[in-house]
């Protein structure tokens, strides 16, 4: 993570850009700050300002584009927040925000707008968040996100996952992090130790939106998740300019497969702004994913889904 590139000028020249969308890139940065491991550029392609991935973590001056229905929380997360750190809006589930911090900025994340200083669970937070949990016995699964719950330590995640031991009508632990695919690193022997102290299900919701992203250091990673019995799922989401092709959508899905991991939700883009460029409008989307349909088993066609503030559950479009 201190490797990862920070610095507009710098990815320019790593990947030898043209420099007449530099000036806007910097505007836009001020925005939300550039942030890519180095090993997710190793990935991408030169001199190609539309490469799926890059365009995933480019500021670029499209970024300043106002839209009246864009705004900064749209799925409406703080009004479900009992108390600070704590996210429950669904049946069955809370989401704990562990931390702010990512090892990726992606350009559309609906997160880039919100107050982490205040929010994030932080350890004098944690026995709060886990005090909610305990006198909530509807509550069987706790999702670790963030941020990305990755970032903690290895300590830190020992500390959580023991706290959650402790639980006992929590029977699953989920952690959605982008890390197995930005940076596989992470999955080494430290974290492994910290994850098999707990007792319970664990599932990994990893995020990778594009065939490009999966390479044998990711596979790699997931093969050790595996070998631990993590239940490992892919989330995407539908990008304009990236993802949204039949093509595109088909091959991500064969080479999540591949390395033994399957699909599990497309999402339709939170309209956060700063994104207006991402959006797919709803009915391409529906028209994409009944094409998939036709072209894939169901097992490997994910549910499309939306945010929809208010809904008890994530909206099946
Ligand atoms: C998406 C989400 C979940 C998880 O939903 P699943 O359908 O179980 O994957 C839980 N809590 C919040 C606040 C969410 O946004
Ligand atoms: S929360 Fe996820 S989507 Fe958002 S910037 Fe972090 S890694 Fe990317």
């Amino acid at each position: 993570m201190r490797d990862a590139v920070t610095d507009v000028d710098v990815l320019w020249n790593m990947l030898k850009l043209p420099k007449s969308q530099l000036q806007a890139a910097h505007s836009a940065n001020r925005l939300f700050q550039l942030k890519v491991p180095l090993g997710f550029i190793k990935r991408m392609e030169p001199g190609n300002l539309n490469d799926p991935l890059l365009r995933q973590i480019l500021p670029l001056g499209a970024e300043t584009v106002s839209a009246p229905n864009f705004s900064s929380d749209p799925v409406a997360d703080l009004a479900s927040n009992p108390i600070p750190g704590i996210i429950h809006k669904y049946h069955g589930r809370v989401l704990l925000i562990t931390t702010g911090a990512c090892a990726v900025h992606c350009r559309y994340c609906f997160r880039r707008e919100f107050p982490y200083n205040a929010q994030t669970a932080s350890r004098k937070h944690w026995d709060i968040a886990l005090d909610y949990i305990q006198a909530d016995e509807t509550i069987h699964e706790v999702i670790l996100s963030g941020g990305d719950p990755l970032t903690l330590s290895d300590d830190k995640l020992a500390i959580l996952f023991d706290a959650l031991n402790d639980i006992s009508h929590v029977k699953t632990i989920r952690l959605h992090t982008r890390l197995p695919i930005v940076l596989p690193e992470r999955i080494d022997q430290g974290f492994i130790s910290a994850l098999n102290r707990s007792q319970k299900n664990l599932v990994m919701v990893i995020h990778a939106n594009h065939a490009n992203e999966i390479n044998t250091e990711v596979a790699n990673a997931v093969h050790i998740l595996k070998i631990h019995n993590v239940m490992i799922l892919n989330q995407s989401v539908l990008l304009s300019g990236i993802n949204s092709s039949l093509t595109s959508l088909i091959e991500l899905s064969h080479a999540l497969f591949d390395i033994g991991v399957l699909p599990y939700y497309l999402n339709i883009l939170d309209k956060v702004s700063g994104s207006t460029h991402f959006e797919v409008e709803e009915s391409q989307a529906q028209a994409l994913h009944t094409s998939m349909r036709r072209h894939l088993p169901g097992y490997l066609v994910p549910i499309l889904v939306k945010d929809i503030p208010d809904q008890p559950s994530k909206t099946w479009i």
